[in-house]
């Protein structure tokens, strides 16, 4: 089973790394023919502008569509809004999960800042906190119908979020030691494969 990561541009080395470390072999995608054979993809953080002028010129967006109506799709940060339907004044990316982002929600005084969450998801039974490091971040403002919620901030912000094959986190679990969301998007990719 090996897991793409979107390398356009953004942290898409720390996604390959963490997949190293958990024993998942990941490759770097840049053009419509690396998406074959790939059990699922990440989308990692960056610029959204960035990465649409790129993902244009290099033909990707029609083939990111298409490969998320198969197999599962994670974005974190950009990568979240990439994924979202409805991106406020600018036309969404992929437009593939029905959210609504803000982007850069928390404004100029807080680019980025570090926070516990509470993730039931990733175990049954009171898992520890997720240690979750926002930078530049969006914030998902409209959950649809299908859309489950995974992670709050304490103000109830949603900042993480699931969609059938699709996931996506406002923060940067690539940043830090724990695995536990790339291992949980491990049990959606083979859920879709
Ligand atoms: N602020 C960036 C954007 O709006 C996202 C930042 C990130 O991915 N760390 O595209």
């Amino acid at each position: 089973m090996t897991i793409g990561v979107l390398a356009l541009q953004g942290d898409f080395e720390e996604h390959i790394h963490k997949l190293s470390c958990i024993n998942v072999p990941a490759v770097e995608v840049r053009l419509p023919a690396d998406l074959a054979g790939l059990a699922g993809l990440i989308i990692p953080g960056g610029e959204t502008t960035t990465f649409r002028n790129l993902a244009e010129s290099f033909g990707m967006i029609e083939p990111l569509r298409e490969f998320g109506k198969r197999r599962a799709l994670w974005g974190t940060c950009a990568g979240a809004i990439v994924l979202a339907r409805d991106i406020g004044r600018e036309q969404s990316v992929l437009g593939l999960m029905d959210i609504s982002v803000e982007r850069n929600a928390f404004g100029r005084q807080l680019d980025s800042f570090e926070v516990d969450l509470e993730i039931p998801a990733l175990s049954p039974a009171q898992p520890p906190a997720f240690h979750a490091v926002f930078i530049r971040a969006p914030a998902i403002v409209r959950a649809g119908e299908g859309v489950e919620v995974l992670a709050r901030l304490p103000d109830g912000t949603i900042v993480a979020a699931r969609q059938k094959n699709f996931l996506a986190t406002c923060f940067h679990p690539e940043l830090t030691a724990d695995d536990r969301i790339h291992r949980l998007f491990l049990e959606m990719v083979k859920a879709s494969g």
